[in-house]
């Protein structure tokens, strides 16, 4: 494995005293993970989350045909000329949804149709029924209070995919909406890469399962959770290798069956340089795995590498630190690997409303509360709370305020990149 983690040196132009900035963490990642090839074919009410394996283009055009947008009158423009002299039409047909009318309309002649039925041959207009009066002794004949201009209320076939046009590029991540595109093209499955096994596992002695009672010095384990409902919300297959304690032997086990098991290992915790930190040492012994400092705060540690075929992403093990490093670089190197091209987050300009404190040098990743003020600007304050372990600075915010690397202290008025909790 050429994990470019292990040759980049403390003098490396990619670093700013010793730190990865995110950008080179992420680009060295892409670099060094080769997208899966394999590929199968996914039913359609399967596809969500998954990548596709080949471009899509359109066989149809959507809609098919001509139709109408509105229960009404389908009619030809051309009978409304200012001085028209004839007031009456006469209703030569129906139209629903499924069944056409077979014949052409002539001259002040209409068609009753429906939303969705095909525009019959003849008409280039739809009037909509509240602008029709229909007199009960003259049953046929129907006048109407508006003059149709041509394509009043026409759908026109084509007007939302054209036949042969490219709807989706290969390595696109499939959206709960996409679905409803796909199946409007009348596909019911399609070609798609392989789904990614990621096996999570927590490190550390002080780690208990939540329900049990803690003793002095514990506490629950809170990382496993959060990053298997993340997991599993993005479409990956998750195993689950519970908590290890902080024991050399233990984490060596593990590790290497993992490693026979699934595409990717993730852990958090013990990837610091403290004397219970064993993941670096069994890594060295059994893998190729680089200890980054990346520039961000929080989530400076971070492992990335080569477990056997699997490979590895040692999250820091601060609650909060380990969301961060997962959402920001973990899921972009598990999108890579699943073949996807959307692997960035989508950030919206928001002004800060408050000061918000940092020191220059890392690229910090704030949690924030997002809001609108009357004059319509998105505006964005600071959870009080900042500290990494401080896992309801997460859980009650709703965006991540992005403050630039070489920035120090922000103030109120400037404007920053957010990441709205519903784009990640
Ligand atoms: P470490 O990265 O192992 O040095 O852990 C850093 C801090 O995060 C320590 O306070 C740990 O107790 C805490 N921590 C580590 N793993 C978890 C976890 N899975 N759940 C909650 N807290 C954790
Ligand atoms: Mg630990």
């Amino acid at each position: 494995m050429s994990s470019k983690g292990q040759t980049l040196s403390c003098d490396s132009p990619a670093l700013t005293q010793g730190l990865l900035t995110v950008e080179t963490a992420l680009s060295v990642i892409f670099d060094s993970i080769k997208p899966v090839t394999e590929t199968e074919l996914v039913e359609l009410p399967n596809l969500v989350n998954r990548v596709l394996a080949n471009d899509i283009s359109s066989p149809i055009n959507v809609p098919p045909f001509d139709n109408s947008a509105m229960d009404g009158y389908a009619v030809r423009s051309e009978d409304f000329s200012e001085n028209a002299e004839v007031k009456h039409f006469t209703i030569v047909g129906t139209a629903f949804a499924g069944e056409p009318f077979q014949g052409k309309i002539s001259e002040y002649e209409c068609v009753r149709i429906m939303t969705g039925g095909v525009l019959p041959k003849g008409a280039d207009a739809v009037i909509m029924q509240e602008n029709a009066e229909r007199d009960n002794s003259l049953a046929s004949k129907v006048s109407f209070t508006s003059i149709p201009k041509s394509g009043l209320a026409v759908r026109r076939a084509g007007e939302d995919i054209a036949e042969n046009s490219l709807v989706f590029h290969k390595g696109h991540l499939i959206k709960p909406i996409d679905l409803g595109l796909l199946a409007s093209l009348g596909i019911e499955k399609t070609l798609v890469y392989k789904k990614i096994s990621v096996g999570i596992v927590s490190t550390g002695d002080e780690l208990m399962q939540p329900g049990s009672t803690l003793k002095a010095g514990e506490i629950y384990d809170s990382n496993r959770f959060v990053l298997e409902a993340l997991l599993r919300d993005k479409g990956f297959d998750v195993q689950n290798y519970g908590v290890l304690k902080d024991d050399r032997e233990l984490i060596k086990t593990c590790f290497l069956k993992a490693s026979k098991e699934v595409d990717v290992l993730l852990s958090s915790g013990g990837v610091s340089v403290g004397e219970a930190d064993y993941t670096k040492d069994v890594l060295d012994e059994l893998g190729t795995v680089g200890f980054w400092k990346i520039a961000m705060k929080p989530g400076k540690p971070l492992a990335f590498g080569q477990l056997g075929n699997a490979h590895f992403i040692g999250l820091p093990g601060n609650p909060v630190s380990s969301v961060v490093t997962f959402q920001q670089i973990a899921l972009a190197a598990l999108r890579h690997l699943s073949g996807s091209l959307n692997t960035a987050i989508a950030t919206h300009k928001a002004v800060l409303a408050k000061t918000f404190f940092k020191r220059a040098g890392r690229t910090d990743f704030q949690r924030g509360i997002a809001y609108t003020n009357e004059k319509g600007e998105l505006l964005v304050k600071p959870m009080p709370k900042q500290n990494s372990g401080v896992l309801s600075s997460i859980a009650f915010a709703n965006c991540y305020v992005i403050l630039p690397q070489d920035n120090g202290k922000m103030d109120a008025g400037e404007i920053v990149n957010i990441q709205l909790f519903s784009d990640i």
